[in-house]
């Protein structure tokens, strides 16, 4: 047995497999990404909390003699099998090494992979349909995200993919309306463009935040930037039925019908969730970097088709 062989053993440290499901449910708590193993890091204590280490199985150092430079190097035990478990998580396509991941995010992260992802949430009991709302990060969906946020903002934009297959679900699709969705809510930084409102399940797992299309999917409206926006419930229905629309320099106009509704609908309380917005200058909020706002060939089209007037 090998001297480090030896020491997982005497120390009853926990075997690989164990250390690569955990490191799986790991990223799953944490959205898909956790930060490399270096000392010091929470993630690193976290883990090690979670299969309740004692302070030997935490500190033990394992020595190698590196002969070329004549020296010897000291690694903690425990960074070393949970670096072990995550090089062979990535050698079977679950996780992204973080030198891929920073090329994507720009962070040195260990990154789940959509196996990974799958895999997580079959350890976890999590159908694969809730996929499509959970806000956890995949490397083939940042991909996506990534294309989206960094393309060159067009002048002549035409909102409508022709090719658009709205019917037809497939894997790709429902990456691309992931990537879409995440792009989206992370732009407006997992609030309603129009209340402000930004809200989570208590075990982070769901927003309450929707990615609603200016122009609509059923109108083969582009999953893209240009066409997206961030929306709670309530604002994503009324602004797909019309009961609202933007200006082109983003001010929110709200339809004068509004006036003819008995005046206890639309209201929560004191709170009246379309008239709060008929402030003449209400603005929308909008995301920090203005080549990725909303752009006013969707939303004009919104204004002539959709708006109730
Ligand atoms: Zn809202």
């Amino acid at each position: 047995m090998s001297y480090e062989g030896k020491m997982l053993k005497d120390l009853a440290m926990p075997s690989r497999k164990k250390v690569e499901e955990a490191l799986l449910k790991t990223l799953f708590k944490h959205n898909g990404v956790i930060k490399e193993f270096a000392t010091g890091e929470e993630i690193v204590n976290e883990i090690a909390d979670e299969f309740i280490l004692n302070k030997n199985q935490r500190t033990a150092v394992l020595e190698r003699i590196y002969r070329k430079e004549n020296r010897i190097v000291k690694t903690p035990l425990w960074h070393r099998l949970l670096y072990r478990a995550a090089d062979s998580l990535a050698k079977e396509n679950l996780v992204s090494r973080p030198t891929s991941t920073i090329l994507l995010t720009n962070k040195k992260e260990w990154m789940l992979t959509e196996n990974g992802l799958d895999e997580a949430l079959k350890i976890l009991n999590i159908p694969k349909t809730q996929k499509e709302f959970l806000p956890t990060k995949s490397f083939e969906v940042q991909k996506i995200v990534k294309k989206l946020i960094e393309t060159p903002r067009p002048a002549n934009y035409n909102p409508f993919d022709k090719e658009k297959k709205v019917a037809k679900v497939t894997r790709e699709s429902t990456i691309r309306t992931r990537g879409f969705r995440q792009a989206v809510i992370e732009a407006y930084d997992y609030k309603c463009a129009f209340c402000g409102m930004k809200i989570k399940t208590p075990d982070s797992l769901l927003w309450e935040v929707e990615a609603a299309h200016i122009v609509p999917n059923s109108e083969k409206g582009k999953d893209d930037i240009f066409n997206g926006l961030s929306l709670c419930h309530l604002h994503h229905w009324a602004f797909d039925a019309g009961w609202f629309t933007l200006q082109d320099d983003y001010k929110i106009q709200v339809s004068l019908k509004v006036n003819s509704l008995p005046s206890d609908f639309g209201r929560m309380g004191d709170y009246d969730f379309i008239r709060a917005l008929s402030n003449k200058n209400s603005k929308m909020l909008l995301p920090k970097r203005k080549e990725i706002y909303p752009h006013q060939n969707a939303i004009s089209w919104h204004r002539e088709n959709k708006f109730f007037t």
